[in-house]
């Protein structure tokens, strides 16, 4: 499918109508999905009654908006009023929420057409999409291996082409991760540039969620979309929100000086050597195109992995704590008081890796421990913190590889968790820190693999990422690739 803009020419031109567009996509889905699974939910009666809104806008002379009849994915962790809302657990199986999350509602305001609600690992922990309670989503680039995650329904969806767009949510690399294993572009925006509302809490003062898309354009197009300042989440910023994609230039040169620090302790120990060389040549074409580079140390970001794996289960814990089997969704049947249907009901409706967290969680924020675990982890939290502030004193943008590897065998990685939790290392920082980062396709493995550079910010610079990235994509030929699925 063509990008946004060509999609809004053809239907402002009236080439092709909104419903045209929306049955490419479902055809689409429908010929996938059997390989893929990237939908819990494919709503294509909804969506094509959004579209036929569209076009009768058009018919009737009415300008349009940029995203007017454009074919979206949405992460199933946010609320989409009459429409199945599971965050990929047995535990909301049948829920349905009420309303409407604040990001939906402004998709639905701008006439995108959203037509699904994308898989993800069950509350959007894990890193690979097989935490999902109902089925895993494979990678469109090899079928035998993980797409990433949370967000890898998103992620692998917009790679296979089953949408133009998706929404994602980002609490430890959960958009970043997922886009640089799909080979397609992921951000994750400064904390509280994009309203919560409406998102089901994983750990709430890392969660954030962003856009997907297959360049970095479109990526731009949509968060100027749903980003802005929201009253019914108070953690929402009240800030002007620009036009990202307006102000992109193909020249790094030419909004002035450009400096990129590279992250020296990114580049040590178990980072994949190809990903390694794929990043390298990546920052040097940066600075082929003007930036300036400079080896930056953030020397206390290898400690992101342990304090998170603290902080956000605790939080988490808390957060799930609302899932009793009396407010929403699935209760246990058969129970005969009230204890047994909380034990029941939480014990067969949340799975492994959630109840894993939950019980880290809730050890670590106990009498005794909180300031041994928790009170710690958020000392550190403020280490990295501190580490991103020095480094933003000597330059604008940090780069570093995306993930340290590209994407594993599915099944490979069950049985480790520790061995999942490690890919996180580079993305975590930014969620800690709440600063945006974004990721970029920059080559490929051997195997065929996608790679991707990651680009951190300054708070709400996330115009400078996409500039950076988008010179940087112009000036190769990654994003024109696409996935063969045979
Ligand atoms: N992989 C990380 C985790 O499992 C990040 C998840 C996320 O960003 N939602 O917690």
């Amino acid at each position: 499918m063509a990008s946004i803009r060509e999609l809004h020419e053809q239907l402002v031109k009236k080439e092709r109508s909104a419903v045209e567009i929306t049955q490419e996509a479902l055809e689409r889905i429908q010929a996938l999905e059997p390989k893929l699974h990237s939908f819990l939910h494919v709503t294509a009666q909804q969506a094509l009654e959004q579209a036929s809104a569209v076009d009768a806008k058009i018919a009737a002379g009415e300008e349009i908006g940029i995203l007017a009849g454009i074919p979206i994915g949405i992460k199933d962790n946010m609320c989409t009023k009459g429409i199945p809302t599971t965050c990929a657990s047995q535990i909301l199986k049948n829920f349905v929420p009420p309303y409407e999350s604040t990001v939906t509602q402004k998709l639905l305001d701008s006439g995108a057409v959203m037509v699904g609600k994308t898989n993800l690992d069950e509350f959007a922990m894990g890193g690979s999409t097989e935490n999902s309670a109902y089925y895993a989503t494979a990678n469109p680039w090899d079928l035998s291996r993980v797409p990433g995650g949370s967000s890898g329904g998103s992620a692998a969806a917009v790679a296979a082409d089953e949408c133009v767009v998706a929404i994602g949510s980002d609490t430890g690399g959960s958009i970043r991760q997922p886009a640089s294993f799909c080979g397609v572009v992921g951000m994750k925006p400064t904390y509280g540039l994009v309203s919560r509302y409406g998102l089901v809490a994983f750990a709430s003062s890392l969660d954030q969620i962003g856009p997907f898309g297959r360049s970095v354009e479109d990526t731009a197009i949509l968060l100027s979309a749903i980003a802005g300042h929201d009253p019914k989440d108070s953690t929402s910023l009240k800030v002007p929100i620009p036009d990202y994609a307006a102000g992109l230039k193909p020249d790094l040169r030419a909004r002035g000086r450009l400096r990129i620090g590279v992250i020296k302790e990114t580049f040590g120990e178990g980072l994949d050597s190809v990903v390694e060389q794929t990043v390298t040549k990546a920052i040097d074409q940066l600075q082929s195109l003007g930036a300036e580079i400079h080896i930056i140390s953030c020397p206390r970001f290898r400690y992101g992995v342990p304090s998170y794996y603290i902080i956000a289960p605790s939080e988490a814990s808390a957060n799930l704590a609302r899932y009793d089997g009396v407010k929403y969704g699935y209760r246990a049947p058969d129970v005969d008081n009230l204890l047994s249907m909380y034990t029941r009901t939480r014990s067969t409706g949340f799975g492994t890796e959630v109840k894993r967290r939950i019980m880290i969680g809730t050890y670590a924020l106990s009498t005794g421990y909180y300031d041994a675990y928790y009170l710690k982890a958020q000392k550190v939290r403020t280490l990295i913190k501190q580490d991103f502030e020095k480094a933003f004193e000597q330059v604008d943008v940090l780069a570093c590889p995306t993930v340290p590897t590209t994407a594993f065998k599915a099944g490979e990685k069950n049985t480790d968790p520790l061995s999942m939790y490690l890919l996180d290392l580079m993305t975590i920082p930014a969620n800690l820190a709440g600063l945006p980062g974004l990721s970029v396709p920059c080559g490929f493995d051997n195997n065929g693999l996608p790679i991707g550079l990651q680009l951190i910010g300054k708070v709400l610079r996330e115009d400078q990422l996409f500039q950076v990235a988008y010179a940087y994509e112009q000036s190769t030929t990654w994003h024109l690739h696409q996935p063969q699925i045979s």
